[in-house]
């Protein structure tokens, strides 16, 4: 008995392949393309288990839990982090620290998830929580969401100039990185949240508001559907198929299918 459905091919990674992925595959080196050279004191972010609810036994306390990853000497020490934990996530954190842990501001995102998207077989999210598969999607939900990552990078881009999509392994994140958007207060945020779900776009609220600062990390393993985190060019979102790409594909799925 599953309380998720998938689209075909998508399904949990194992801890075995989360290792496998995060010892050979991970690329340290487009994580740092991503922060353009300056990691800065970015925090990190993993949760084990708590959607999949495969976690190694000895963190089978923690395995529902945020854990902050905020001491680490270079990108290569965070990857001995995740080795340990072998997380079906990994996060970062868009605020920007100063000294003492203060807060000085914060990336602006969009997050855009599948099931927040009435699908004409699966019905409503309020449906899909009826029946607990309120993490659960389908093909047709996937095409649909990266629709709305189009129109709402169109959206964005008449306000912004520095732009960045993402396909997070279930649906996209927009990534604002313009030096204004970083500036805006909680209240600015909150309204721009409301502007974009006025004009119908499903976005996570708490995202965007900055309530919820945790964003997945560009490259790294989605476990919930064993897909990579990929940063995408807008121009590529038209065709891009997260089912097939083999961008998007760990090896371990590759190699499984050789059998
Ligand atoms: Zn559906």
């Amino acid at each position: 008995m599953s309380q998720y459905y998938l689209p075909s091919g998508m399904k949990h990674a194992t801890l075995k392949q989360r290792k496998q992925f995060y010892a050979k595959e991970f690329s340290l080196q487009k994580v740092v393309e991503w922060f353009e050279g300056e990691l800065g004191n970015t925090k990190f972010a993993v949760i084990i288990g708590r959607h999949t609810k495969i976690f190694p036994e000895k963190y089978k306390e923690d395995a529902w839990t945020t854990i902050i990853i905020d001491e680490y000497k270079d990108l290569e020490g965070i990857r001995k982090q995740i080795l340990e934990f072998l997380p079906e996530a990994v996060y970062y954190d868009r605020n920007i620290y100063g000294a003492n842990n203060r807060k000085l501001c914060q990336e602006l995102a969009f997050d855009l998830d599948p099931e927040n998207i009435t699908c004409p077989i699966h019905g409503s999210l309020a449906d899909k929580m009826k029946r607990q598969q309120g993490l659960s999607f389908c093909d047709v939900e996937l095409e649909l969401v990266k629709r709305e990552a189009i129109e709402l990078y169109n959206f964005l881009e008449t306000r912004f100039s520095d732009l960045r999509v993402v396909y997070s392994g279930r649906g996209y994140h927009l990534h604002v990185l313009d030096e204004k958007a970083f500036a805006l207060t909680t209240k600015e945020r909150l309204d721009m949240a409301h502007q974009a779900k006025q004009a119908g776009f499903h976005i996570d609220e708490w995202v965007t508001s900055g309530e919820y600062r945790l964003i997945r990390l560009p490259y790294s393993l989605n476990g919930l559907v064993s897909r990579i985190t990929l940063p995408l060019k807008k121009d590529e979102l038209e065709s891009f198929n997260p089912i097939l790409d083999e961008r998007c594909l760990p090896e371990f799925l590759s190699k499984e299918a050789t059998f």
